[in-house]
């Protein structure tokens, strides 16, 4: 072999073996954690769904854990948080075992990421400590002792000492998201009002009520069964160097394919925002085109984006 040709092979193979690792470095994934596996709700599609929309942006890989059902032994269910870049609760049952609450919050403590979705917001209504990292919850016995009510007056965020219980909602309807932050990295660039897919609209919840940055409030109208109040939807939440994303939104339908609230659009790139921003405090996805508008609602059925929905 001339040595011209040898160079040139070498140089080939030495291209070869560094394309990789830098064509890793630029897909690097986000590594994701849902736990599920109890919850009044159906937990056996909303833990495939959140998978989808996360495993499907390309942006995270997700692990599942599951607990063991409902009155089964929980002392198997020792996640190892530290793991992973953002925590996805999908739970509302047993309590976990000691080891495992100490080292959620511990986690938590540390500055990690967490997305409460819909009902992990009912979980754990006596534990002090998990109620003030999901700031409002509701059901599961919860009421003044809980904390007060929060919801907004002209604009204004209120708390409510007044007795009653804590947690409710109307019927399910669409109804239109209003932005309370367009400067957070979750919302920038979102439209200010838009029409989210038939959901239910929680209210009345109650708690420490330490939300950070209010992201999104709606109306619970009374006509439908509501409060009467501008309810908090979306929002983070202060605790210490935590980046905590509480998304009240997403009630699970019966299959993947009747599931409306999961499948608007609205709702997945909430997820996938709030998500990435609780993994890094950045978000770096732009806005897609078939966002809901403050006419209408969206829908990615597949959970997935179009192809051409990135601007
Ligand atoms: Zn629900």
């Amino acid at each position: 072999m001339k040595s011209s040709l040898r160079i040139t092979l070498a140089i080939i193979i030495a291209l070869f073996t560094i394309a990789p690792t830098n064509v890793e470095a630029k897909t690097k994934k986000l590594k994701a954690l849902i736990v599920s596996g109890q919850n009044n709700h159906n937990w056996q599609v909303s833990h495939r769904v959140l998978r989808l929309i996360l495993d499907q942006s390309g942006l995270f890989e997700c692990d599942i854990m599951l607990t063991e059902p409902a009155g089964g032994d929980m002392s198997g269910f020792t996640p190892d948080f530290e793991e992973y870049d953002v925590v996805v609760l999908d739970y509302n049952g047993d309590r976990w075992p000691k080891q495992t609450d100490e080292a959620f919050v511990k986690y938590v403590k540390r500055g990690g990421g967490v997305v409460v979705y819909h009902a992990a917001d009912n979980a754990f209504a006596e534990w002090e400590e998990f109620n003030k990292i999901i700031a409002l919850g509701g059901w599961e016995g919860r009421n003044e002792k809980s904390g007060p009510y929060y919801y907004l007056i002209n604009g204004i965020g209120v708390l409510d000492n007044g007795p009653g219980a804590g947690g409710s909602h109307g019927q399910q309807r669409e109804y239109p998201m209003h932005c309370r932050n367009e400067k957070h990295p979750i919302t920038k660039g979102l439209p200010n009002n838009w029409v989210h897919g038939r959901d239910e609209m929680y209210d009345r919840m109650r708690g420490p009520a330490n939300i950070k940055d209010l992201l999104y409030s709606g109306y619970a109208d009374e006509k439908t069964g509501g409060s009467g109040r501008e309810e908090p939807l979306v929002f983070t939440v202060d605790y210490g160097k935590a980046r905590i994303f509480h998304l009240m939104l997403g009630h699970c339908g019966p299959t993947l394919d009747n599931n409306p609230a999961m499948q608007c659009t609205g709702f997945q790139v909430l997820l996938l925002r709030g998500a990435e921003w609780a993994a890094t405090g950045k978000v770096k996805q732009a806005v897609p085109a078939d966002f809901p508008t403050d006419k209408r609602p969206s829908f990615r059925p597949a959970y997935k984006a179009p192809y051409d929905a990135e601007r």
